[in-house]
Parts: structure tokens; sequence; C-alpha cells
């Protein structure tokens, strides 16, 4: 059987992840996402009434032309988990393939959200929810399972294509965790499995590919959240907080520990109302007795009756973490909102900066503006969730995949992964496969 992959998006940057896999005549697509930082280096553009060749043009989404060279019908639409770089540019490319979405439930229910929003094109394609552990026919001879993964966001899993010339794992994103704080620990019995049932190719998620050592649990974040807001017990003035609206697992951190601190939390924010609404809506084990808002008027009375009522009495769980201009927190540091931060206000990051110049400008602005208001800003209390080198080495000595593809990263991000590769024997170019965008790599040719 043929086998042949393209390597659409996400191949030169962290961003825009869009992969086919054709079997034969049948193809599977794996992601198609936005890359956020091609949007909003722009200002203002709504991204809801573009076109997709305006948005491909810009960077943002994939470029998806290249699918015409493949040969076979697309059969199914999977996206891994409900990240915007893997699901975000579903909107604007779904609907020229016939074929159903297939994903987890949170992260369906996600992409039900962005059709919604779509405000261009009419997405009519057929949602199906599968859980991690289940296995769906794609075509006579090939199958295509869930595995269960962990990652910054609930409900990931990486998909595996099981061909008559061996698996073929898509491997973005995820972290090895054995105790998150939501769902099940990474399923690598099943990984171990189906290395000696022989895996013919791996697409990795190099993110954090040059970094060393292992990365951490998110239990291991929770713990460094409880110790710093234990730490503020005794303190009688405001204590605000930022994470990824996302990232289910550390919101629901937040909203125990503020409770244990004798404080009422309050979720402020569009996204964070909508993921945490969304969460709640497919029965995540997330507090759910909470007080949200999404919009700015009803965002400001709030802020003004936490102000009147006593702001020690509460914890605002607001957006912002990447001091994104338009954002809460970035509101509250110019001084926008009736939330006043005095000498000694406590503000706590639960998020890394992602490292990218955008971000890094935004966030630096947004901190000096809450410092020259008084606050004292607690960073990084956070775990990436990627794979560091140990945690690749674990995987390839899991799978042993006959070939590599490493995915998720710009060149110079690659690096790490192939030198961590070559320690298995692995070869550049032999079966490590450095690819563009675009590409399309024949695995099997006959
Ligand atoms: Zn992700």
């Amino acid at each position: 059987m043929e086998i042949e992959i393209a390597t659409v998006g996400g191949y030169e940057e962290v961003g825009r992840q869009m992969t086919a896999v054709r079997a034969g005549d049948d193809v599977v697509i794996f992601d198609m996402g936005l890359n956020l930082s091609q949007v909003l280096i722009h200002d203002d553009v709504e991204t809801e009434n573009m076109h997709s060749l305006d948005l491909i043009d810009m960077g943002a989404i994939p470029d998806d032309r290249v699918m015409s060279e493949l040969d076979g019908e697309v059969k199914a639409i999977v996206p891994t988990h409900g990240h915007l770089d893997h699901i975000g540019a579903i909107p604007k490319l779904a609907h020229r393939y016939d074929a159903p979405i297939i994903g987890t439930p949170f992260t369906i229910e996600l992409v039900r959200d962005q059709i919604a929003d779509e405000g261009k094109f009419d997405v009519q394609n057929e949602l199906v929810v599968m859980d991690a552990g289940e296995t769906m026919d794609i075509g006579p001879e090939c199958e295509l399972e869930f595995v269960n993964v962990t990652h910054s966001i609930i409900d990931a899993i990486n998909p595996v294509l099981h061909t008559p010339e061996g698996a073929i794992i898509y491997g973005l994103d995820k972290r090895m965790d054995h105790t998150p704080v939501i769902g099940d620990p990474i399923d690598m019995d099943r990984f171990r499995e189906i290395g000696r049932e022989g895996v013919l190719c791996y697409i990795e998620d190099c993110t954090n590919a040059n970094k060393k050592g292992r990365n951490p649990s998110e239990a291991v974040a929770r713990e460094k959240l409880r110790d710093v807001m234990y730490s503020m017990e005794d303190y009688d003035g405001g204590i605000v907080a930022t994470t990824f609206a996302s990232h289910v697992a550390r919101v629901k951190s937040l909203i125990e520990f503020s409770r244990d601190i004798g404080r009422k939390p309050v979720l402020l924010g569009r996204s964070l109302e909508g993921y945490s609404s969304s969460a709640a809506r497919v029965d995540a084990p997330i507090p759910t007795d909470i007080e949200m808002h999404g919009y700015r008027r009803s965002i400001n009375s709030a802020l003004s009756r936490i102000m009147e009522e006593g702001k020690e009495n509460y914890f605002p769980i607001v957006t912002g973490h990447q001091g994104e201009h338009r954002a809460l927190l970035t509101r509250i540091g110019r001084g926008e909102t009736p939330f006043e931060l005095d000498d000694g206000d406590k503000v706590l990051f639960s998020a890394g900066v992602i490292p990218e110049p955008t971000n890094e400008g935004n966030r630096y602005r947004s901190e000096t503006l809450l410092k020259m208001q008084g606050a004292r800003i607690y960073d990084e209390i956070h775990v990436s969730g990627h794979l560091c080198q140990e945690g690749h080495y674990q995987m390839l000595e899991a799978l042993q995949p006959e070939q590599i593809i490493p995915a998720h990263q710009n060149l110079k991000g690659l690096s790490g992964y192939i030198e961590t590769a070559g320690s298995f024997g692995y070869e550049l170019g032999r079966d490590i496969h450095t690819t563009r965008n675009g590409n399309i790599i024949s695995i099997v040719d006959e």
C-alpha cells in the first residue's frame, strides 16, 4: 500500500498545524490550526469575516493547496486537542472536505464554538465524538485509534492510523504526565504495545526539544500554586491571578486554593467564561458553582462590587497572561477598570511567556504597568505542556519507529530532537525527515 504524508502546516513554526496521511485511497487530516501570532501582529484584525486565501497569505492558517496533489479521498479530519494552533483553522478550511470532524468530547465542544463564531463560511461537516482508547474504521484496510495523552488542556489524544504497512502515529502535543490533575495519565502501556506491533512513522512535537531533562507533571504546577497562594493567606489586600483560559486543570487549582485561603473566586474575561462553560458542558470534573463574567459591562460591574465589598474577600481570575493589549489584566494595569491596585497587592501569572517577540514585548509592558500601580508580581507558576528531551527519549524507546518526522518547531527548534533521536541511531535524511510546509513525503511507494 502506498503511504504518503503531506506536511501542510506547522513545520516551519509553532502554530497552524496541519498534516495529511494518505494510505492507499484514504486520506486522514490531523489538525487544522491557526498561527495566532500572525494574526495578533496586525492591530484589529477580526478573522471571523476573513477569506481563507487572505489568511493563508498572512501565514495565519495552513496553505492546504498541496492537498490537491494527494491522490485519495479525505475520510476524516482529526483535531488532537482544543488549542487554537490545532483547531483554529477548522472554520476556514473544513468545508472544503466532505469528511466528518472526529475528536474527543471537549475538543469537539470547542470546535463547535469555533464554527458558531465563523462569519464567512458555512461549515457543515459532521462532528463525531470519540473517546481516548476507542477505534474507528477508515476505509476497508485502515483503522483510527485515539491514545490518551496528557497536555495543558483536558481531553488530548495522539491519533494512530493503523495501516497494513504499520502504524502512523501523529504525536503532537503532549507531556509525559503520570499524575495529571484532571483525567487519566498518559497511556504509555498502549504506546509500548503499538511499538511492539510496529510503528512505520512517528510525527513528533518538538516544542521543547532543545530543553534538557524532564518536563514536570501538572501536579508540580499545582503544588507550586498551592505554595504561593497559601503564603498569602494573611494578606488583606487584593490578589489577582491569570492563566491560560483553556487550561481547565489550572483554573480548577486556582479556584480550589482561593477558597482554601478564604477568598471567593470570580472568573472574568470572555475566553475564561467560554472555555469554563464548555468544560462544564462536557461534565469535566471542575467546580461549577462559580461566578463568571464574559462581557465588559458585567465585568466592570462585578469589579465595582468587589471594590465596594472589599477586594480582600475576592480572588479575580482574569484574562491577560501573555499581556494581550485588550485583555482584562492589561486593562487593570492601565487603570481602565474599577479594580484598583494598592502597593503590595499580588498579581499571579500561572503561565509561562510563549517565547515569541510579540508576546515577550506585551508581557513586559503589562508587568511594568502593574508594577507602576504597586503590584508584586509572581510569575512562572507553571509547567509546560510539551515533552523535553528525556520525554522524547522515552517515547522513542517505547515506539521504536522506522521513520520520524519532527514537527511543531522551526529548523533551529528541531535540532535538539535530531540529536536525541541520533542517540538511538536515527540519521537525518535517512530515517528522520525534516521538512517544510507544503511538502509531501513518500513513506511507502509500492
Ligand atoms: Zn497544544
